[in-house]
């Protein structure tokens, strides 16, 4: 299993895909969110996973992210892609805008972030949160796939169910926040600690709290969603043909510098 894809809202089967096979995996951590489904992408074998469950019944704050991205491990998965929908918060991020986001900032609270909590103590580096290699391959996908995408931007994760206040926002966008969703964190930290690599890209569904003059709502999000998938699709394929067979970015080596404990 060579890549392994997040789905999260509004795009749930990746229609188009022919699906080889379901794997229903039961990790020390609990169940994942649904069963893996194995597609074949440009000869690339992929593990493709609804974030949200069978017919979004997972609200972001309950999501199981350790068996998620365990699972993913377990079936040989070396790289992920996760893909969510974020509002816009700074000036260039408009709806239906794709971003493959450079850094993250993690605001959740209550959710289990690590994989190590004792007796083995470990501090994985985070310098750069997201592949740089994949980052590079998914930036030459969109250029060769003909597909815009916006290649930086900050994420910032927050922990709803419930959108932000318009107040918030304000902070985040202070803070240095570009775009902001719910699944981001701690998706890209637990691949990290595994050793997989992992690269987010965001779809735009709607402008934050305060951007935009009319109210969020979730119509709103699942059809701007959907308005995406062809891009989506064209991208992954491309992105497929373009990531590197062998990794060569530091993502699998992090664990050898990053353990207290003996
Ligand atoms: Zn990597």
């Amino acid at each position: 299993m060579e890549l392994g894809i997040i789905a999260g809202s509004g795009i749930y089967a990746m229609q188009g895909f022919h699906i080889k096979e379901e794997r229903e995996i039961v990790t020390p951590f609990g169940e994942p969110s649904d069963r893996y489904r194995i597609v074949e992408i440009e000869g690339i074998v992929t593990a493709f996973l609804n974030r949200h469950g069978p017919s979004h019944i997972i609200p972001p704050h309950m999501i199981n992210y350790r068996a998620n991205i365990w699972g993913f491990k377990e079936l040989g998965v070396e790289r992920i892609i996760s893909i969510s929908a974020v509002g816009g918060i700074a000036d260039n991020m408009n709806p239906g805008d794709i971003v493959l986001p450079d850094q993250i900032i993690d605001i959740t609270s209550g959710r289990s972030s690590t994989f190590y909590d004792g007796p083995e103590v470990v501090h994985i580096d985070f310098t750069e949160p997201y592949c740089l290699e994949m980052r590079d391959a998914i930036i030459k996908a969109g250029l060769k796939a003909g597909v815009l995408l916006i290649d930086k931007g900050t994420y910032i994760c927050t922990n709803g169910p419930r959108l932000e206040s318009r107040a918030e926002i304000k902070a985040y966008r202070a803070l240095g926040a570009h775009v902001v969703g719910m699944t981001g964190m701690p998706e890209a930290c637990l691949s990290r600690e595994l050793g997989l690599c992992f690269a987010g890209l965001s779809v735009i569904t709607n402008y934050a709290a305060g951007i935009g003059k009319a109210r969020l709502t979730t119509t709103e999000v699942l059809e701007t969603m959907r308005g995406s998938t062809s891009r989506l699709k064209s991208l992954l394929k491309e992105a497929c043909l373009l990531i590197p067979q062998k990794r060569s970015c530091a993502c699998k080596d992090v664990l050898k510098e990053a353990k207290m404990s003996d």
